[in-house]
């Protein structure tokens, strides 16, 4: 497995492209912008690319989806089901973040919208790429229909804006809920093994180990507004 890095967006974004060394299948996962380095580095690469993988719907992680998917028709576009409303609320999105519509193609946030899904990733299911398996978990709490993929043979899980180095996804957003983001976190990542590498949304990599003992929203050590 190969994973590319691209920081994207004002939110500092980690866009990835996977790909699979033996097939050089790939899967961009969270395109946050239209990007040329994206596009460059799959064509350099000589990488096809099967899927736009996202992991939620909003702005710095699918604003990249429709640039993506015109230069790379075949590709499948692919989420929950719980997250559409999200997804294709993405022209008005900034505006729900306060921005000024006069203000939005200064900010590369005049977002058309967003191509139709291809299909919708359900909980359990694998999705392969080349000769990697990602099993889709759900892990709501963030958003609705917030996904966590799973790389088992790899031992890698990209946990989006769930789970950070240190820290967790805001709950404070429409669809967000502490309790349950807590509660899918620990459901459906902190199941997998200390070994796993964890690839976040925002921020630096780390694992499933050093996230059990030091982030301190799952140690205990914090609990949000509670005493
Ligand atoms: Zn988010
Ligand atoms: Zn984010």
């Amino acid at each position: 497995m190969i994973v590319e890095t691209f920081v994207q967006t004002a939110f500092q974004q980690n866009t990835r492209v996977v790909s699979c060394g033996v097939t050089g299948e790939a899967m961009c996962i969270d395109p946050g912008e239209p990007s040329d380095a994206v596009q460059n580095y799959l064509r350099d690469n000589g990488l096809e690319l099967r899927a736009i993988v996202l992991t939620h719907g909003h702005l710095d992680h699918i604003g990249g989806t429709a640039a993506l998917k015109q230069e790379f028709p075949t590709a499948e576009v692919l989420l929950h089901a719980e997250e559409e409303d999200l997804y294709t609320s993405l022209p008005r999105q900034p505006l729900l973040m306060g921005i000024q519509p006069h203000q939005l193609a200064a900010m590369g946030m005049d977002y058309e919208d967003p191509p139709k899904p291809t299909r919708f990733l359900e909980h359990g299911e694998a999705l392969e790429i080349g000769k990697l398996k990602f099993e889709i978990r759900h892990c709501p709490g963030h958003t609705l229909g917030h996904i966590v993929l799973a790389e088992h043979d790899q031992k890698t899980v990209f946990t989006g804006d769930c789970l950070f180095s240190g820290s967790i996804g805001r709950t404070d957003l429409p669809g967000g809920n502490y309790d349950r983001l807590i509660a899918s976190i620990n459901a459906q990542v902190m199941t997998l093994g200390d070994d796993f590498k964890v690839m976040c949304g925002h921020g630096p990599d780390t694992t499933v180990g050093l996230e059990r003992e030091m982030n301190p929203f799952l140690t205990g050590q914090y609990q949000l507004g509670r005493q």
